[in-house]
């Protein structure tokens, strides 16, 4: 779409990159494997079982260490911290969210939307003039050094890196893409057991009728950019008036569980328990204006007695992005679209969302991430076999994303432990499948490449979730209006602010209610900010499951104390580090005031490392000696530059970690 940007969901609050130039190339190769969410104990316990040959193999080359993460060790956080050579203190994200101080409102920490300016016409209508998504991480990337002393560099699906920015290179962008929507990820789900359509956390239901054996409904895609999603009354409009989309019908065959699918120019049969392979579609908004390109991927969970039909979210159109920029050049996408046919290009396409709603079950979960590990691993194959110069960061996120769903079916004393015999070896399948993408890697590695593969950070149980901020009110430090009704209003909207001094926001952070920055701020800059921030954290240190007498927190960052750069105070006034087991609860992140501090998280999101970093370092193995005893992904940064003789440049805080072979 040209004239106008498509409007995304999320809600911008903050500033953006730079871009540089470029000279000649070197013929130096270094490859760089990002693993997301691969953890050294894991790894160590299947290479010693014998598991794992190429690991073995490259570890028994080269060297092995935990890889020192970000604290909080959360991906855009820890991915961040690898781009710029900063921690949170210079490249400014925190967390997957932050708050906007004016309004108290949680955003999206690493990337965002403008909103257009619309010029209204009569009605609901408006022209979007402007707008589009931002890069919201600071400072520069080590590919932007690269590309600038004449390294050629590919960078593929590199988290926290949407829009991709434009250093001179190939990059595709990874975590903080969205889907078309402009969310994270949204699926679809159509059903007759429903009575009514309903929101999940990442997901639609969409209540369906069935009738003479034929379905009909509609796929949505964006919201309408010539629609004024803004004013009460017009934002009040039913779905298919404020946003894209389109209908689509199933025909059931009356009595095999088969079904034919029609959607615009597409026809397909599907039996129960199938998947589509990729299907396009065009939402037009205007008829004088370009369509918006989607892939959606149908699943036939069900044809009777309960009719049940899943759609992935809707992804940008890598053949066809339109305004969405999600590679460096615009047109890289296209060429690896010929090359690679569809692909997802949702940041993490693995649909968790779907697993945790109860819409797709542990083994079709399994299916589905399968699908994405076996589509990125054709890609790895491509990159590999045209890997020629300069540097390549090629990225996998099926580590992360089954460790987080498959955690409680193979540990028998997680809350949620579920018996099932395929399941129970999930993540140590990952794991074997990761070390055939090593092996492939060692084919192309000769003696001159640099070959490093490395992760944001490793993993953990999450066992007990904390309601960090019902703790707070218990200690006094936050204040509600009517603590009879605690629990039962969202985002802090029971809190009194004028006498309230601390609040939970984000999966680590806790910000002090400082007069002068928050909207209702009560503690005043320094000497009572200090010793609110010192009783904070003795009290945080002192906490205590009275369940099983544990320590739900061991670490307590000061970010003014203990990060480094400009943004230092940006952030949350203190990061707390949960200890192995905890975690921040599901309904605390966004101001949720639950009665009970501890709960235990019988949810299928059972493994997770937003804790202590210090208990979930990545793995840093490389072919070349690591020399530092303790190597952290700043270190890594310093040590891609230094490859190819370039000095650190001042404002990354790492140094040198690989020496020569
Ligand atoms: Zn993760």
């Amino acid at each position: 779409m040209k004239a106008a940007r498509i409007a995304l969901g999320w809600i911008l609050c903050g500033v953006l990159g730079v871009a540089a130039a470029s000279a000649a190339p070197k013929a130096k190769k270094v490859f760089v494997l990002g693993i997301d969410g691969l953890d050294p104990k894991l790894l160590q316990m299947y290479m010693d079982e014998g598991l794992l040959p190429n690991f073995k193999r490259l570890v028994d080359q080269g060297h092995f260490k935990p890889l020192q993460t970000s604290m909080p060790p959360l991906s855009p956080v820890a991915w961040s911290t690898f781009i710029t050579g900063m921690d949170p203190g210079g490249h400014g994200v925190y967390d997957f969210i932050h708050r906007d101080p004016a309004t108290l409102m949680p955003c999206r920490a690493e990337s965002g939307v403008k909103s257009p300016r619309n010029v209204h016409l009569p009605g609901c209508a408006v022209l979007p003039l402007g707008g589009g998504p931002e890069n919201l991480r600071q400072g520069r990337t080590f590919w932007e050094h690269l590309e600038e002393h004449g390294v050629p560099t590919t960078i593929f699906r590199m988290a926290a890196n949407f829009p991709p920015v434009e250093a001179g290179g190939k990059s595709f962008s990874g975590m903080g893409t969205p889907d078309i929507r402009g969310t994270p990820g949204t699926f679809s789900f159509f059903s007759d057991a429903e009575l009514a359509d309903r929101d999940l956390p990442g997901g639609q239901i969409y209540a369906v009728r069935v009738e003479d054996n034929r379905v009909k409904s509609r796929l949505y895609g964006p919201l309408d950019p010539f629609h004024d999603q803004e004013s009460p009354e017009c934002r009040a409009r039913p779905e298919p008036e404020r946003r894209l989309n389109i209908e689509f019908e199933v025909f059931l065959d009356p009595e095999e569980p088969v079904a034919k699918i029609v959607v615009q120019d597409d026809e397909f049969v599907l039996r129960q328990g199938e998947w589509s392979d990729w299907i396009r579609v065009d939402f037009k908004a205007l008829p004088l204006f370009a369509s918006v390109s989607a892939l959606g991927r149908f699943y036939l969970k069900q044809v009777r007695p309960e009719f049940e039909l899943y759609v992935s979210p809707l992804q940008i159109n890598p053949e066809d992005p339109g305004a969405m920029q999600i590679s460096t050049p615009g047109s890289w996408s296209h060429e690896l679209c010929e090359e690679l046919g569809y692909f997802y290009t949702q940041e993490l396409p693995e649909d968790t969302k779907a697993l945790s709603g109860g819409v797709l079950t542990g083994r079709e979960f399994w299916q589905q991430a399968q699908f994405v590990f076996e589509e990125r691993h054709r890609a790895f194959d491509y990159f590999v076999d045209n890997f020629e110069e300069g540097l390549l960061f090629f990225y996998f996120s099926s580590v992360d994303q089954n460790s987080h769903m498959l955690w409680r079916y193979m540990d028998p004393h997680h809350p949620g432990f579920e018996y099932d015999e395929l399941l129970i070896d999930g993540i140590q399948i990952v794991y074997r499948e990761l070390d055939e993408i090593v092996g492939r890697a060692l084919e192309v590695v000769d003696d001159e490449t640099t070959f490093v593969v490395m992760s944001d950070h490793g993993f953990a149980p999450f066992n007990w979730q904390v309601n960090l901020n019902s703790w707070l009110v218990e200690k006094g430090y936050v204040v509600l209006r009517d603590p009879s009704r605690q629990g039962q209003y969202p985002l802090y909207s029971n809190v009194d602010w004028s006498r309230t001094k601390a609040y939970a926001l984000g999966l680590n952070g806790l910000y002090v209610n400082l007069r002068g920055r928050e909207r209702n701020g009560i503690v005043n800059p320094g000497e009572e900010y200090d010793r609110l921030l010192e009783q904070l954290e003795r009290d945080l240190l002192e906490m205590v499951d009275p369940r099983n007498e544990r320590r739900p927190v061991s670490l307590v960052i000061n970010s003014r104390r203990d990060l480094h750069g400009p943004l230092a105070d940006d952030g949350p006034d203190l990061l707390v580090g949960y200890s192995w087991g905890y975690r921040s609860s599901w309904k605390n992140p966004l101001g949720e005031f639950p009665k009970q501090i501890f709960v235990d998280n019988d949810q299928p999101w059972s493994g997770d490392h937003s804790m202590d970093y210090r208990l979930v370092p990545g793995v840093l193995i490389a072919n070349r000696p690591i020399t530092l005893d303790a190597p952290a992904l700043y270190d890594l940064t310093v040590a891609i530059l230094d490859e190819y003789g370039l000095e650190k440049p001042d404002e990354m805080i790492g140094q040198d970690c690989l020496g020569d072979r």
